[in-house]
């Protein structure tokens, strides 16, 4: 059971000396409380206290990295059941799959686009995480040769290695240097060498087994041979067994009534027998590696864009960064439009304004992703905030003129943003979609 602050307070040692970079105990027992505090931060725990906290304050999946560098991925550290609770926060690492059977100008395109392909969506860059070599031959000699010419392509992606045998793994993890792929899959018969390597290598490790009890029992043994970095392939049948098994695997961890079942899960998407359902399901029920067969353009837009919209937190608007944006090629005279930086708004307005073919400079300002009429309710889109913006973002040297056009709500705040930045204000439409008659019909009588 998670305990509430007051509980947490209670045990801490009420010293106030802001050594765990709070201001106060309290402080900190409410950022535990949160999951945002990690309670070794406070020097003065004695061990009890230390142990209780540490069990109920430290999130009930753990958290676990594969590969470094650049690609590398978290996954784990999840708190809820339902994404509306709070919010899901790392979102499932999507890797391809290539078998030690297939060409080398087969394993070897998969692994260039998935080091290349880059979708941009609502400001943010979408990827593939990963490729997963398959030991499908049987060779270790072969293995080995797939996954250097995985490596070969220089793409520094994180790898998951699939393969029973470990004498197969170890050829194999000699092409991969220290880059941590996950190993798949530490099995009753095996766990022992499964283990050995992962220690060896720094790897995460997958355990396998069809049941609950036989993933808690693999849990046990892995981690007394001293392996901690572990995820959970509950080997479904089907993509029903998967659900099951995944939903399950998550109550049990975030209610810590089997804390042996706090590790992140795995899902091969290729073995349920509808692959594409697999992939949108495993995104939201609960995988945090997902195998799939290198996919389409169309699948793999969506399967991102799923991604990106079930691990966004659903009580922060999406935002955008503040700044002076460019729409075309704007000259010293082109129209300096002022909004806020709620994502949406900024994709709808840049959109009509590319439409309208007039170039022009968007101020974005930080209402923190509020939309404009609830910034202006709220305070959060003021006088001050316009003027520090266009200070900060230096636009008086971008244009000649003087001249701002800001959203038909915040037509309240014209005036006082007039005094504070010395700027002529003028007071565009309530609706993006009549900025380009605007800016037709009014901006260019201005010029
Ligand atoms: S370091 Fe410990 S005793 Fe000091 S303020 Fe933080 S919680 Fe309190």
């Amino acid at each position: 059971m998670a305990l509430k602050a007051l509980d947490i307070y209670k045990l801490l040692p009420k010293k106030n000396c802001k050594e765990c970079g709070d201001p106060t105990c309290l402080t900190f027992a409410m950022k535990l409380a949160g999951g945002k505090a990690d309670v070794d931060l406070c020097p003065y725990l004695d061990d009890q206290a230390k142990s209780v906290l540490g069990a109920t304050t430290r999130p009930p999946i753990r958290l676990v990295r594969v590969g470094v560098g650049e690609r590398f991925f978290k996954i784990g550290e999840e708190t809820v059941l339902y994404r509306h609770e709070k919010t899901f926060y790392h979102p499932p690492g999507i890797v391809f799959r290539l078998k030690d059977t297939q060409t080398e100008e087969e394993i070897a395109a998969v692994t260039r686009r998935v080091r290349d392909e880059t979708f941009t969506r609502v400001g943010t860059d979408l990827r593939f995480n990963g490729v997963a070599i398959e030991n499908t031959s049987g060779s270790a000699e072969k293995f080995a040769w797939a996954v250097a010419t995985v490596e070969k392509q220089q793409a520094h992606l994180p790898p998951v290695l699939i393969a029973q045998d470990p004498a197969a793994l170890a050829a194999a993890l000699v092409h991969c240097g220290t880059y941590r792929p996950l190993l798949h899959a530490a099995i009753a018969e095996n766990f022992r060498d499964m283990c050995a390597l992962a220690k060896r290598h720094g790897c995460p490790l997958v355990v396998r087994a069809p049941t609950l009890d036989g993933l808690v029992q693999l849990v046990k043994d892995c981690t007394a041979e001293g392996v901690q970095d572990l995820m959970l392939d509950p080997a479904p049948e089907n993509l029903g067994a998967f659900i099951r098994r995944s939903t399950q695997i998550r109550q049990l961890a975030i209610t810590r009534s089997l804390p042996e079942l706090g590790y992140p899960v795995y899902l091969d998407a290729t073995a349920t027998g509808l692959e594409d359902a697999a992939l949108v399901l495993g995104i939201v029920k609960y995988a945090s590696v997902i195998v799939t067969s290198p996919l389409e353009a169309g699948p793999a837009k969506a399967s991102l864009t799923l991604r990106q919209n079930i691990y966004t937190d659903p009580q922060k608007p999406i935002q955008m960064n503040p700044g002076l944006y460019r729409v075309g090629n704007p000259g010293k005279d082109a129209p300096v439009l002022m909004t806020v930086n709620f994502s949406l708004t900024f994709f709808t307005l840049e959109g009509y304004l590319e439409a309208s073919r007039i170039p022009c400079y968007m101020l974005i300002v930080d209402t923190e992703g509020l939309s404009v009429l609830t910034a202006v309710a709220a305070g959060k889109l003021n006088e001050t905030l316009v003027r520090d913006s266009l200070q900060k973002f230096d636009v008086g040297n971008e244009v000649m003129h003087r001249k701002l056009i800001i959203p038909g709500y915040a037509s309240p705040l014209s005036g006082r943003i007039e005094e504070a930045t010395g700027w002529k204000v003028l007071v565009g439409p309530r609706d993006a979609a009549e900025i380009g008659e605007f800016l037709h019909e009014v901006w260019k009588k201005q010029v």
